[in-house]
């Protein structure tokens, strides 16, 4: 096992990686630029590293520092967390060339899942289904035009490097396509340097249903179940459920058999996620994250299972140890992510926090760094915690998310949980009657 980990990353999930290792016994280097330097994961760390300025190019996505760091601490291994260098093959390369275990899974299969396009191909050789669509990237205006009329209107045409929801744009008509399409390589030519382009038919009402896999380097593959992810503003997750009370204990067992072929046939190894949409009954992969995902706890709570000690175990090459049918689920959990945003414009509000006071008792678990007189920089992503409750059914769960949220003070910024306070007294969110673009009706319909 190792003895040190460095943590390439911030926030909450910085202090995640932390708590996992100090319950291993493993010492831990927290990385940081110089706006974080009273950050908590900075704090709890046993060792910190300024790396650079507050830019994150400078300083978190600064794969020289970060080595640097590794090397001056004497540190065994690397985790990435989610976000920054977590998805960069290239970095996870390094890390290895540079004598240190990146805990993750291989650079090869960080590359081929971080190509939309070859993501979509290597799934469907191991396969899983796809989403109709173009079979490579959409390379010229006649070729988009060819190619939607074939799948047939509404498209969606999404970024091959894309990601955090960036790069997409629908299109219902030819005379829409033409705009949609050069809008979509704009914005992914200036948000991933890379300007090409896929195509996929448009799903009216899907759900986003994904499986979290864990993988060890001897061939044991086992799913912790799916998560909910459907309740979305601008593609990206505001709060989760596990298990999706979309899905019937049939497509349930199939999505899981169906997940652990296709990372056994792919050959990928540590924690990985594979993302679905789901609808009439079928499900249509979209992309496989290779990685830690913001929303892991919710798996935590309904399998017991710490996914942060599994990466790390499995990275030092340990076997997982269990089979599927020793992975037991049990009751249900919800994730609200909180941002320090106005709820009504969603525009960030970073700044002071002058007072704080976190919700507790029983099934409740919140992921934080945040302490009354921190400073929340302006640099990075808006999330400044996550609520994640327990209980033994749906309905437990969701009378002690409303409780928690309401015991939860944030003083001095403007955050999302009013927000979180209006979704879960809405009578469609209670019943599980809710789809991907359900939440942007009720965002809508609420301010
Ligand atoms: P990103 O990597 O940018 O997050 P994804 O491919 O994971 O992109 O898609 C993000 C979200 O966009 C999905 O959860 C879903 O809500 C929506 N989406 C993606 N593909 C489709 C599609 N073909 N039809 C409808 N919605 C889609």
């Amino acid at each position: 096992m190792f003895d040190k980990v460095l943590i390439a990353n911030r926030g909450e999930i910085a202090l995640r990686i932390h708590r996992a290792c100090r319950e291993m016994g493993i010492r831990t280097v927290a990385v940081h630029s110089t706006a974080d330097n009273d950050a908590m994961h900075v704090r709890l760390a046993d060792e910190a590293v300024c790396i650079g300025p507050p830019a994150a190019k400078d300083s978190y996505l600064n794969k020289a520092a970060i080595l640097s760091a590794a090397a001056i601490t004497g540190a065994d291994a690397i985790h990435p967390g989610y976000g920054f260098l977590s998805e960069n093959a290239d970095f996870a390369q390094m890390v290895e060339e540079h004598g240190f275990v990146f805990i993750g899974p291989s650079p090869e299969h960080i590359r081929m899942m971080g190509d939309k396009i070859t993501a979509k191909q290597a799934a469907t050789t191991a396969g899983l289904p796809c989403v109709p669509g173009s079979d490579g990237a959409v390379n010229t205006e006649e070729e988009a035009l060819t190619t939607a009329a074939a799948i047939g209107y509404p498209v969606l045409i999404k970024a091959t490097a894309g990601g955090g929801g960036k790069g997409m744009k629908v299109a219902r008509s030819a005379a829409e396509l033409k705009e949609a399409w050069k809008l979509a390589r704009n914005e992914a030519k200036a948000a991933f340097g890379n300007a090409d382009v896929y195509m996929e038919k448009y799903l009216q009402r899907p759900r986003h249903i994904e499986m979290q896999i864990l993988a060890d380097n001897y061939g044991a593959v086992v799913h912790l179940g799916e998560r909910d992810c459907s309740l979305q503003r601008r593609h990206q997750k505001v709060l989760e459920e596990a298990p999706s009370p979309a899905l019937n204990a049939t497509q349930r067992a199939r999505i899981g058999d169906v997940a652990c072929d296709a990372i056994r046939r792919l050959g990928y190894r540590n924690a990985g996620t594979l993302e679905f949409l789901f609808e009439d009954g079928e499900f249509y992969f979209i992309e496989m994250n290779t990685r830690l995902q913001v929303e892991h706890p919710i798996t935590e709570g309904i399998t017991g299972i710490d996914l942060v000690r599994e990466q790390i175990r499995i990275a030092a090459g340990a076997p997982l140890g269990y089979t599927q049918t020793d992975v037991r689920f049990q009751g249900h959990a919800l994730e609200c992510r909180i941002n320090a945003e106005d709820p009504q414009t969603f525009t960030p509000s970073p700044g002071l926090v002058n007072g704080y006071h976190a919700p507790g008792g029983l099934g409740v678990r919140v992921d934080s760094g945040l302490y009354a007189g921190y400073r929340i920089p302006p640099h990075y992503d808006s999330m400044i915690a996550k609520l994640i409750v327990y209980g033994n059914s749906r309905n437990e769960a969701l009378m002690r998310l409303r409780r928690a949220l309401g015991e939860y003070v944030v003083d001095g910024v403007k955050t999302t949980l009013p927000l979180h306070n209006r979704l879960v007294q809405d009578a469609d969110f209670v019943n599980g009657d809710y789809d991907i673009h359900w939440l942007e009706k009720f965002v809508a319909r609420n301010t």
